[in-house]
């Protein structure tokens, strides 16, 4: 975008004989040299693009600046908390004490192992849970683990009948796919006209075949789960466990916690609350917590602290086995434990409070705008259902704008997207997460933003139709990239 010579007039780089290194000459005789086996050696010269090492520099520069990150600008993408991740964080996660051999012996890693220890029982408190274990490596992958806790408590008691798991229809895919992969049946239950969980819906669901429920809470249309105690209590009086999918927790920080509103088994994801960079698939972290008496069938290894302050590491018989090979992603563990402590007991509330504050005042400002299908107050996000009428929003109208639209043309004035058609309970739904980590100027900004893109649909409708205008690449077709994915531009069809 900054360099708009390079992207238009140079787009090979490569030059025939051209290179950016120079080696010694090999000063061993043949008789040392490496030989490879007959028929593995290479039979022609590899094709491998031949350039400077200034052009290479530029290249790889440019191409970063093409990216767009927290970093960048505001990135308001619904559910995934996007927030700013301190660069604190990153600099005590690089201590090159931590950079150690996952199968040292204990005594050679004691303040790895207390860090564990420690980041455990801080998100137990937060979380009001007994004990967490930090292996797993996603969202998805703690609520798989968690599921398995689940299965593994009802196969415990010899209930081998236990098949189902409760999924709202608003849950997040993954929920429904966790299941699915640890060979629970979904069971969906509907959502009311407010978003929340229809409690007469879920006791027509209840029976001896439930394993337990999945609930994300503020759901993932940022609105609180208001019934969550009478829930609760309908699926333990039928034998069930509550999961909470806690990759949300980030309005409820310090405020209220899901042990305390009656679940069992929980995940959070360290690389949304706990500011860990993410996006472009990782690295993440889904700790799994459980409530007193399920703290045995954690996953191997576990990390246990004695009366005289020394860690080890431990292996359950009654765990589960181990969901990844070692203590999972460890620098996003130490990347949490710093935003925690960096926090403290005395600010963590207002991490989450500011959240929702960002969130409502959005809202409110463009709620004459855009069509708010569900009003009131919400959590961290809420979700628009595209543009109202009057701005071009009209479904009636073959020409109308759409929340693609809108999302694209965001782009030109330099805004990451929310996130859009997500949940799929709203035709055109674009779900903004401000988070609390950013200045009022820049949620100002938006908010005139989007309010300029209302009015440019509803007055110079084929512009935002058209956009981005002013990126390196314009509308692509998601659909051809993934069905018929090139990935080197010379096959491209000329
Ligand atoms: C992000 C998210 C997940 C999945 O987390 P991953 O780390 O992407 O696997 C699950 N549930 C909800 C509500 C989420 O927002």
């Amino acid at each position: 975008m900054n360099n708009t010579y390079y992207h238009k007039l140079i787009f090979e780089l490569s030059h025939k004989g051209r290179v950016g290194y120079s080696l010694p000459k090999n000063k061993y005789d043949k008789q040392y040299a490496l030989s490879v086996p007959d028929g593995q050696a290479r039979q022609k010269e590899a094709q491998l693009p031949e350039a400077d090492e200034l052009t290479v520099v530029r290249h790889y520069t440019n191409m970063s600046n093409n990216n767009f990150g927290v970093d960048t600008g505001f990135y308001p993408l619904g559910s995934c908390t996007m927030k700013y991740n301190p660069k604190l964080n990153e600099e005590l996660s690089q201590l090159s004490g931590f950079n150690a051999h996952p199968s040292a012996p204990d005594f050679a890693v004691q303040g790895c192992l207390k860090l564990y220890d420690d980041t455990q029982r801080i998100l137990s408190e937060v979380c009001g849970m007994k004990q967490f274990t930090l292996n797993p490596y996603a969202g998805a992958h703690g609520e798989l683990t968690g599921l398995m806790v689940i299965r593994a408590y009802h196969e415990k008691r010899g209930d081998l009948a236990r098949t189902k798991i409760l999924v709202p229809d608003s849950a997040h895919g993954t929920n429904p796919a966790s299941a699915a992969v640890c060979g629970l049946q979904v069971v969906q239950v509907k959502s009311l006209d407010n978003g929340t969980v229809d409690v007469e819906d879920l006791k027509t669901k209840l029976s001896p075949e439930v394993a337990g429920m999945m609930m994300t809470n503020p759901n993932t249309l940022g609105i609180f789960e208001q019934k969550i105690p009478e829930i609760a209590k309908l699926v333990h009086d039928c034998g069930g466990l509550m999961y909470y999918d806690g990759a949300n927790l980030n309005p409820m920080l310090g405020v209220c916690r899901p042990g305390d509103m009656g679940f069992d088994v929980m995940h959070i994801n360290l690389h949304k609350t706990f500011s860990t960079p993410h996006g472009g698939g990782g690295p993440g972290s889904g700790p799994v917590g459980v409530r007193s008496g399920l703290e045995e069938l954690l996953p191997n290894p576990k990390v246990e602290v004695d009366a005289s302050g020394a860690a080890h590491r431990a292996i359950g018989a009654s765990a589960l086995g181990a969901v990844t090979p070692v203590y999972g992603n460890f620098g996003v563990i130490i990347r949490a434990l710093c935003y925690l402590l960096s926090l403290g007991r005395e600010n963590i509330a207002l991490a989450g409070k500011l959240s929702v504050l960002n969130a409502n005042y959005i809202k409110e400002r463009l709620k004459d705008y855009y069509k708010l299908p569900i009003d009131g107050l919400c959590k961290h996000e809420f979700v628009f259902d595209g543009l109202r009428e009057e701005y071009g929003g009209d479904h009636h109208d073959a020409s109308h704008v759409t929340t693609l639209d809108v999302a694209k043309r965001l782009l030109d004035y330099g805004f990451h997207a929310p996130t859009i058609y997500f949940p799929l309970l709203f035709h055109e739904a674009l779900m903004i997460e401000p988070t609390e980590t950013e200045s009022k100027e820049t949620i100002d900004a938006f908010i005139e933003t989007m309010k300029t893109i209302a009015i440019e649909a509803r007055d110079n409708r084929e512009m935002v139709r058209t956009a981005p205008h002013s990126t390196p690449v314009k509308r692509l077709d998601d659909v051809k990239a993934v069905r018929s994915a090139q990935f080197t531009y010379d096959t491209l069809e000329k």
